[in-house]
């Protein structure tokens, strides 16, 4: 690490709704946060178009801005963002080391991590190419946008379960593709699309290509027992192979579970160490929607003040 170290109170990591939550309530209180971006400012909802579920926005609003609305909000009251990825923490002893860029060291008296989670993709050119004009990783944020339509959905695990049920309450028909000739689900889950008329199961599928090119318009796909392609008709093309939570920087210095979400003391933002905050999908597989990350992000903001309060 180098020589010049700086000493933060309240260092925040990650820029989603989060971090930026977090940055407002520790900002207000006084607490002069330092937020860094990471690889990707403003998180997952840059990469979405219309939210129309996030409270306060009753015509809906684009995700890049909402997330400028959010940092906007952050700097107001004196949050520091700065551009820049945290790549080496020491939690040995407080106050807590940390690296950005590999070169610029920080002492932080509480961190509050707010990495988020990256979903999963195929990593075919057409995904990348349309996302966000039809191909989307998240059915409950999307799936409104093509209802009463029909479409697809990847994967076969519990989050492909859950979205496929979603989706089939508002849309006309939804395609699943299966991989293999069985779903890694739960048995309720499993029971619960295959007695659902409206999903169609694609046993031993996978995705040639998505079809379309300011939409989605259809999906070539390829039995991987036969060989046999078809086409599908669908407007929307919704990927759910799972998530990967923004957490390896910390791996073996923290207490995770075994998918690297950040264990959370129920009902708190509390991890293992003391003074260090985890909030928003960095900790969370189960709800993953920007309003419970912010909430979660205020929780740490208000632990991380208590914890402060109480060292005095
Ligand atoms: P997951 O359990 O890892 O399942 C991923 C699914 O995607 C598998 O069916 C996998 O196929 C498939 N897949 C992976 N890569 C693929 C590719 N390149 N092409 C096609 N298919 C691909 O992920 P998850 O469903 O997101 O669940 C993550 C964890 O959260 C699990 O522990 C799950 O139980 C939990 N969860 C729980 C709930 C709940 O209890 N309500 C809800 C959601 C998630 P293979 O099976 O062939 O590998």
């Amino acid at each position: 690490m180098s020589q010049e170290t700086e000493t933060i109170k309240v260092l925040i990591i990650g820029s989603g709704p989060a971090g930026y939550t977090a940055a407002i309530y520790a900002s207000r209180a006084g607490l002069s946060p330092v937020l860094y971006t990471g690889i990707q400012p403003g998180g997952q909802l840059t990469i979405t178009n219309d939210v129309e579920n996030y409270p306060g926005y009753p015509d809906g609003v684009m995700g890049p801005q909402m997330m400028e609305d959010f940092r906007k909000q952050a700097e107001r009251f004196g949050t520091e963002v700065r551009y820049g990825v945290v790549t080496q923490v020491d939690f040995s002893q407080r106050p807590y080391k940390v690296l950005v860029d590999d070169s610029k060291s920080i002492q932080a008296e509480t961190v509050i991590i707010s990495t988020g989670a990256s979903a999963k993709w195929l990593g075919i050119e057409s995904e990348t190419r349309l996302n966000g004009k039809g191909v989307s990783a998240c059915a409950v944020c999307d799936g409104f946008f093509f209802r009463g339509k029909d479409v697809a959905i990847v994967g076969g695990g519990d989050t492909a379960c859950e979205e496929a049920s979603y989706l089939a309450n508002i849309c006309n028909k939804v395609y699943m593709l299966v991989r293999r000739d069985e779903l890694r689900a739960s048995q309720i889950m499993q029971k619960r699309v295959m007695n659902n008329p409206k999903i169609e199961i694609l046993w031993n599928h996978e995705t040639e290509e998505i079809l379309g090119e300011e939409e989605v318009n259809g999906v070539r796909v390829k039995n991987n027992q036969t060989g046999e392609e078809k086409l599908l008709d669908v407007a929307a093309f919704f990927v759910a192979i799972g998530h990967q939570p923004n957490t390896d920087v910390f791996t073996g210095l923290i207490d995770m579970d075994e998918n690297g979400y950040i264990q959370t003391k129920p009902g708190s933002t509390k991890t293992n160490i003391p003074g260090v905050f985890a909030c928003g999908d960095a900790q969370d597989h189960e709800y993953r929607q920007a309003v419970t990350a912010a909430g979660t992000g205020c929780m740490a903001a208000l632990d991380a003040e208590r914890f402060l309060s109480a060292q005095e």
